[in-house]
């Protein structure tokens, strides 16, 4: 699986809280791309997840492609109080629906759920863009873990599934 979504959503702090269980106020931003490795034990069966995570500068954007061409699932991050990333976030699910394989499995993710005094983007828009587009909906935050185990537990449990 690849993340994929504008620097300093929070990918790589979601993966953190996912594999480690840990949270970083000041967590250094990713360069070029991270790889991360989790077995998960699910009833039906054990699903071995490999993780990129990528950077979302600019700068890195032309090897996006790398990482999700041969992904079976992409999770595409904004952040909730950033109109600005909610529309970058748009255009990578866009390019996944032009490039990548068919049946990718992708879930828009509207991270930072505990910043909601801050919130620029509803709930209630991001979701309707995701019902729209096929997309799976979560809001996280990988600060409180809110929501972050059941994305990755959905993602195992569907790849498991069809892969
Ligand atoms: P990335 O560039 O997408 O990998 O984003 P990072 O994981 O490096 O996070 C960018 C900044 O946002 C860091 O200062 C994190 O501590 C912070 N951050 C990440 N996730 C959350 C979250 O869910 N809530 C809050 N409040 N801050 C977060
Ligand atoms: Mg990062």
């Amino acid at each position: 699986m690849v993340l994929l979504g504008d620097m300093g959503t929070g990918k790589t702090s979601l993966v953190l809280r996912f594999v480690k269980g840990q949270f970083y106020d000041y967590q250094e931003s990713t360069i070029g791309a991270a790889f991360f490795t989790e077995v998960l034990y699910l009833n039906e069966a054990t699903v071995k997840l490999d993780i990129w995570d990528t950077a979302g500068q600019e700068r890195y954007q032309s090897l996006a492609p790398m990482y999700y061409r041969g992904a079976a699932a992409a999770v595409v991050v904004y952040d909730i109080t950033s109109t600005a990333s909610f529309e970058k976030a748009k255009r990578w699910t866009q390019e996944l629906q032009r490039q990548a394989s068919p049946q990718i499995f992708t879930a828009l993710i509207g991270n930072k759920a505990d910043l909601d005094e801050k919130r620029e983007v509803d709930h209630e828009v991001a979701e309707q863009y995701a019902e729209e587009n096929g997309l799976h909906f979560f809001e996280t935050s990988a600060k409180t873990a809110q929501n972050v185990n059941e994305l990755f537990h959905e993602i195992a449990k569907t790849l498991a599934r069809t892969c």
